[in-house]
């Protein structure tokens, strides 16, 4: 059968590999298995969070309230921004989804980082837009604009803090950048990780307020799958000025997030405190792969998330290093399709972590 061509150089995104899964192949006990492989928050979710979709159990027959006003009210407590400002769906990959499917078509041109989050590139194909790529591993923004005067992009992707190598902007050098791109460009800045990058140097902080009071072409993403340990539950959302959320809104499909997903997401912005202690004990547990790292003579890149990138030296290939830790029942992501050898280990419990470099003290 024959496919719409514009599929044939997409490459499928390579998710995160499930402990189901290595339950199967390698025939590991599940409570032997330990996933850092996705960002997700080790400790899950605030209980009140559990303690809300639990009370609600019994809602399944009916459809989501789609106008999602109960988490778009807690959204705007949160960012003060007003509803018709946002958008929400089933993690923010479906945003960026709508957020192609809206403003790009075939041969249009989407400008992203050398090394970032690949959902990007896979969206932007599936209309037939052409990709772009700086040329250096971390963001520089005198690469983007340069490259954005060449080719005059209709989307540009900025990634702060960057997946999957944990560096982030500047936040006034990003804004600097954004005033120069003209107005029909639209500006998706991806801020997943933004909760960490707030906590460990105000000065990478994004606020989505100011930025989308400033730019009428920006559209800001945010997530519950990491911070908020609600990867499961898939909600992310876009915000922007309301003329750009209002055609997003034409190719969304109706009642995209289920009733327990938009009732976990908005518990989940109730407890503040929860989020904070867990992203206080990253930043604790980050310190002990820095001198696992350097201890190894391995190069780490300055992580403003939860996780750390782990450069190898040539004589250690980073896909058998990944394979070898499989095998003993430790996920973590190979980086070697992005070109890159080096692995990703998000940063778990402190047990976790322990059994990390436990695992691969004898490997690398
Ligand atoms: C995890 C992640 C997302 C999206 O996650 P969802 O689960 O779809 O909300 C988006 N961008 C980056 C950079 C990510 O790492």
């Amino acid at each position: 059968m024959k496919f719409n061509s514009a599929l044939e150089n997409i490459k499928s995104y390579e998710a995160g590999k499930p402990i189901e899964l290595v339950v199967r192949e390698y025939g590991i006990d599940k409570d032997h298995i330990v996933k850092l492989a996705s960002n997700e928050n080790p400790f899950g979710c605030s209980p009140k969070v559990k303690e809300a979709v639990r009370d609600i159990i019994d809602n399944m027959a009916l459809y989501p309230d789609d106008s999602m006003i109960k988490l778009k009210n807690a959204l705007g407590d949160k960012y003060g921004i007003a509803s018709d400002e946002m958008i929400i769906g089933a993690g923010s990959d479906q945003v960026i989804e709508f957020a192609i499917h809206a403003k790009a078509h075939n041969g249009s041109k989407v400008l992203m980082n050398s090394v970032t989050f690949a959902m990007y590139e896979i969206y932007a194909k599936q209309v037939g837009a052409v990709i772009v790529r700086t040329p250096s591993r971390e963001h520089k923004m005198e690469e983007f604009y340069a490259l954005y005067q060449e080719h005059k992009p209709s989307i540009i992707f900025l990634c702060t803090p960057n997946n999957p190598t944990g560096d982030a902007l500047d936040a006034q050098e990003m804004l600097s950048f954004i005033e120069k791109v003209d107005s029909d460009t639209l500006v998706i800045v991806d801020g997943a990780y933004m909760e960490y990058a707030r906590f460990k140097d105000p000065s990478k902080a994004i606020d989505p307020k100011e930025l989308i009071g400033k730019f009428d072409n920006v559209l800001f993403l945010g997530t519950f799958s990491k911070a908020y340990g609600l990867g499961g539950m898939r909600v992310g959302y876009g915000l922007a000025q309301a003329q750009i959320i209002k055609a997003l809104y034409k190719v969304r499909p109706p009642f995209n997030i289920t009733t327990l997903s938009l009732e976990a997401a908005s518990v989940a912005l109730e407890d503040e405190a929860f989020v904070q202690t867990c992203i206080a004990d990253n930043f604790k547990e980050m310190k002990r792969y820095e001198a696992f790292a350097s201890a190894k003579g391995i190069q780490i890149i300055d992580s403003y998330t939860n996780f750390v990138t782990l450069s190898l030296p040539q004589a250690k290939n980073s896909s058998e290093i990944a394979q070898a830790l499989l095998k003993k029942g430790m996920i973590i992501r190979d980086l070697s399709s992005y070109g890159l050898n080096a692995i990703r280990v998000t940063i778990g419990t402190q047990v976790q972590n322990d059994r990390f470099f436990e695992l691969s003290e004898p490997l690398l």
